[in-house]
């Protein structure tokens, strides 16, 4: 086999791929993570993280992200900012083609790619995207101060941004399209002692209108066959993620309906010398402190793959 590049390449630089590129780089395994954007993934958009183990008193997501970018930076990770366009995984050399036409390839493979909000997709959305419809409370709640606002979706990420959402705007409606919140109790007890968070339940957005300065309404259509409209300058859609599978090799990987990635309980994917983390892997419980675990967990797989190989 020709000579890889490197030992092993990490695609994405969430919790997930910091902490598999932390593991390799202190282990001195010869690895290189590759991030389109900034470290962080998606925790960069969240505005409070108060879950995460040893952080007493709860810490900002770019504060925890900093940090473990800074900690991975402490055993030289090296980094390449750069997009991934797709994978060859099949055989055991590993290719990865870069957008700016560069291949690099390694002996092990860590898919970090996460996930990315969900869309309603009804009429207004796209176009009001932006001017009034969001999917980052912590990105543009400042925005929306003594207004009155709409959330959509009953997890935890809609429960916990409509609390955020309260610090600024006048009123805050969560439309939630059964009448029971999929939020667990702490959140759901605190949403439902906030004054500024009123509720719609079996209700679903069936337009996004559009007034002079941006989203002006919210046409709701009941699940009893009845409408109303509800006047908010702002919608957040909070209703879960889409994998970001778009530069995976789908027929090489097996992969659950909704497109993310099958690995066994040591992150191994099908292929030999491939492993996925994170938000991206088949799941039911997307957390940061996951993410990271797994992240660990593939790396340690891969060293383990390595020694075979040596
Ligand atoms: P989620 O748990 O999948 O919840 C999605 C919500 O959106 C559900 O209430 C769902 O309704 C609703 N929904 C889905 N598709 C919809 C559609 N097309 N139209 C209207 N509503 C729709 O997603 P999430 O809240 O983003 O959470 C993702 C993961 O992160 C979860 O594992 C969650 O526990 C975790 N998380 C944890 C915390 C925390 O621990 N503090 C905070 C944030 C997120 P149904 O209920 O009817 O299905």
């Amino acid at each position: 086999m020709a000579q890889p590049d490197y030992q092993l390449i990490i695609v994405g630089g969430g919790p997930a791929g910091l902490t598999a590129g932390l593991y390799a780089a202190r282990g001195r395994v010869q690895v290189l993570l590759v991030e389109k954007g900034a470290t962080g993934g998606q925790v960069l958009l969240t505005d409070w993280v108060d879950n995460y183990p040893a952080f007493i008193d709860g810490v900002s997501g770019f504060e925890l992200m900093d940090k473990m970018t800074a900690h991975a930076d402490r055993f030289g990770l090296e980094k390449k900012f750069a997009e991934v366009s797709s994978l060859d995984l099949a055989s055991e050399l590993k290719t990865i083609y870069l957008e700016n036409g560069e291949q690099i390839t390694s002996n092990t493979v860590i898919l970090c790619t996460g996930a990315r909000p969900r869309k309603i997709d009804v009429p207004g959305e796209e176009e009001l995207q932006g001017k009034g419809v969001s999917y980052c409370a912590t990105c543009d709640a400042p925005f929306y101060r003594n207004q009155e606002i709409a959330v959509v979706g009953g997890g935890n990420t809609a429960i916990q941004e409509a609390l955020h959402l309260t610090k600024f705007a006048s009123k805050v409606t969560v439309i939630h399209r059964r009448d029971e919140l999929r939020a667990i109790g702490i959140l759901r007890e605190k949403a439902f002692a906030e004054e500024k968070i009123e509720f719609l339940w079996n209700a679903q957005v069936s337009e996004i209108v559009e007034g002079n300065n941006g989203v002006e309404s919210l046409n709701i259509s009941y699940n009893d066959g009845s409408s109303s409209v509800l006047p908010v300058t702002g919608i957040f859609v909070l209703i879960g993620v889409v994998a970001n599978n778009e530069m995976l090799p789908m027929d090489q990987l097996e992969t659950d309906s909704g497109g993310f990635v099958i690995t066994d309980t040591e992150m191994r994917t099908k292929l030999d010398g491939v492993y996925a983390a994170g938000d991206i892997r088949s799941k039911q419980f997307r957390q940061i402190v996951n993410a990271a675990g797994e992240g660990a967990n593939a790396e340690l797989s891969a060293e383990h793959y390595l020694g075979t190989l040596a």
